[in-house]
């Protein structure tokens, strides 16, 4: 029997970057003769986004796209036992931070680590609220691209549904990754500060605020955003410096970030500990959307965060690192180096104690969690707040946008791309195997 498929499709333009372009494709199959559905993937099913690479990576401590965006399905710490914290020293002040990097917009998306179904952020919201509820002092902070190469129940909203998770959950401070910059800055201002969008209309804003201490804005000669900021916690101050990735105009339109500059992160940072020790503020955390990670037992550092971690000033006490969705859990030169993986599949849990007489951080360890699905029940609210936002997509999703013989596949060439064995494709034909090209959709700079 002959199929002829109805295809509805949405394109997701999740980044659209000079040399690395990302694309994301939904499609439903429907079989014309009784409408009925008979087939529902991801062309992307592999991977969320996909990346092709036209020029040649600038040298980093990374590969570009595929360490960039990857997911690490596979968590040797997960397994370990784990090792008994050492018990409080009561004459200190005990403060927890909850640390994300790299969710993404992964608002409903399930993944599996381990064999074991891990992820979306109902899951996330009840394990981040069981783990505050061990400390009353506790604060969460975000490292960074918590927006963009998102998929459609953020990305068609602007990514607004994401920040009002992280409204929601309270979360107390953050810094802007690169791929908050994919829009432009104008739109990762909006984003934060509130302000009306075409596509969304009024948006009250981020109620946390955002800090950035190496993106300057070239004509006004200061930061677009607050360098650091001050919390108060438990009656002590706790200094947080933001910074993000020098490599960020390569990997953004370079329309959206004109006359904007991106600075060490060293010296942001180092200039900012300088400005904070001169106000007397002694615990000092950094939020670095740097990549690097570790051996689970913190062996073997590397990555940019080493580097960092080396060059910064010694009051700096704890970097939580971002960027390259991998594990980091390791003390460099004195400071606790901390990553936690991607896509809202895990945390950071950082217990810390301050010396009320000096103010300083005395003692740091942490955890990296790992947020499986089994054995904890998803948050309500945030679980109807997910589902209010996939009800408002639906018929963005749902648009039929095309037709096609052929049946679709999720075959994808060495750079990712959705192909039918066309030359310019750049992918081989296997025998007796369709393969569908959709043209590249992410050569097309408009959004949708
Ligand atoms: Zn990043």
């Amino acid at each position: 029997m002959k199929w002829v498929y109805r295809i509805i499709i949405s394109f997701t333009f999740l980044s659209l970057m000079e040399g690395v372009e990302n694309g994301c494709v939904s499609a439903r199959f429907f079989n014309d003769s009784n409408q009925s559905q008979v087939r529902n993937i991801r062309l992307t099913s592999q991977k969320e986004s996909v990346q092709v690479s036209r020029q040649k990576p600038p040298k980093v401590d990374f590969g570009l796209s595929k360490e960039y965006h990857d997911f690490v399905p596979h968590r040797p710490e997960v397994k370990q036992k784990k090792v008994k914290p050492p018990a409080p020293n009561q004459l200190y002040k005990q403060v927890k931070l909850l640390g994300i990097n790299d969710l993404h917009g992964q608002l409903n998306v399930t993944r599996k680590v381990n064999g074991k179904p891990v992820g979306r952020v109902d899951y996330l919201a009840a394990y981040l609220k069981q783990r505050e509820a061990e400390n009353k002092n506790t604060l969460l902070v975000q490292v960074g691209d918590m927006v963009g190469a998102s998929p459609p129940v953020s990305a068609l909203l602007q990514d607004e549904p994401t920040i009002e998770f992280l409204n929601k959950m309270g979360f107390t401070i953050g810094t802007a990754g690169n791929h908050e910059f994919d829009e432009g800055v104008s739109e990762l201002l909006r984003l934060i500060h509130g302000g009306t969008h075409p596509n969304t209309g009024n948006w009250k804003g981020s109620i946390f605020p955002w800090i950035v201490a190496n993106v300057i804005n070239g004509k006004t000669g200061k930061t677009i955003l607050p360098p650091y900021k001050v919390i108060k916690v438990n009656g002590m101050p706790i200094g947080f410096i933001g910074v993000v990735t020098t490599e960020t105009p390569r990997l953004v339109v370079q329309r959206g970030v004109v006359g904007i500059k991106f600075t060490d992160e060293v010296e942001a940072i180092n200039r900012n500990v300088a400005e904070l020790k001169k106000q007397g503020v002694k615990s000092i955390v950094v939020l670095a959307h740097n990549p690097g990670t570790s051996g689970s037992n913190g062996e073997k550092p590397i990555g940019q965060l080493v580097n960092i971690a080396n060059r910064v000033d010694d009051e700096v006490d704890i970097i939580f690192g971002s960027h390259n969705h991998a594990y980091m859990n390791a003390m460099i030169n004195n400071k606790l180096v901390v990553q936690a993986y991607s896509y809202g599949t895990a945390f950071a849990d950082v217990n810390v104690e301050i010396d009320p007489k000096t103010k300083d951080i005395v003692s740091k360890q942490a955890e990296i969690v790992t947020t499986f699905q089994e054995g904890i029940e998803p948050d309500k609210e945030i679980k109807r707040q997910i589902e209010g936002y996939e009800v408002k997509v639906d018929p963005i999703i749902n648009r039929v946008i095309g037709s096609t013989t052929v049946e679709l596949t999720a075959n994808q060439n060495e750079s990712g791309e959705i192909c039918n064995g066309r030359p310019h494709c750049g992918c081989t034909k296997k025998a007796n195997e369709y393969r569908f090209c959709v043209d590249k959709p992410w050569r097309n700079k408009s959004r949708y």
